[in-house]
């Protein structure tokens, strides 16, 4: 049975944003518009969102834990995170998180520029839902922050 997500109506979407330029040498930028062109018309902005959307890797651990281990593997796990909503902060929590596991010392760790980019992007969902008069979830997955519903 087909179940309807509960994804952003496409007129809520206008694509007002840019991506940050990107340094690229000659070689670089020859193989990019080629293949733009190839595959998409040369539409830069469709090549780059199927190429993401393609995207299936699964992220690597971290290569080394404190405890002098390189036997690490990436596990899936869930966190609460303090949203302010309005005047009230609430509880949400974010499930399947990717971390990396130590197999030796057992220690979870966790990337710091993923939790900062994490925290930008739920403050502007929550902010985002709350101008649009949507409901703020008690639960999101990871997993529908890296996808397009
Ligand atoms: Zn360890």
């Amino acid at each position: 049975m087909h179940t309807k997500k509960a994804g952003r109506h496409k007129s809520e979407n206008p694509r007002t944003f840019d991506l940050p330029k990107t340094r690229l040498t000659r070689e670089e930028r020859r193989m990019i518009e080629l293949k733009a062109v190839l595959h998409t018309k040369g539409n830069m902005a469709e090549y780059i969102r199927d190429l993401v959307l393609n995207d299936t890797r699964i992220p690597k651990p971290m290569p080394t834990c404190i405890c002098g281990s390189t036997s690490l593997k990436i596990i899936y796990i869930d966190e609460e995170r303090e949203v302010n909503v309005g005047n009230q902060d609430l509880i949400l929590t974010l499930t399947g998180v990717p971390r990396s596991e130590c197999s030796s010392c057992g220690r979870i760790m966790g990337d710091m520029r993923l939790a900062a980019k994490l925290e930008n992007v739920l403050d502007e969902e929550i902010l985002w839902r709350v101008n649009n008069h949507h409901i703020i979830p008690k639960q999101i997955e990871f997993n529908e922050l890296v996808t397009l519903t």
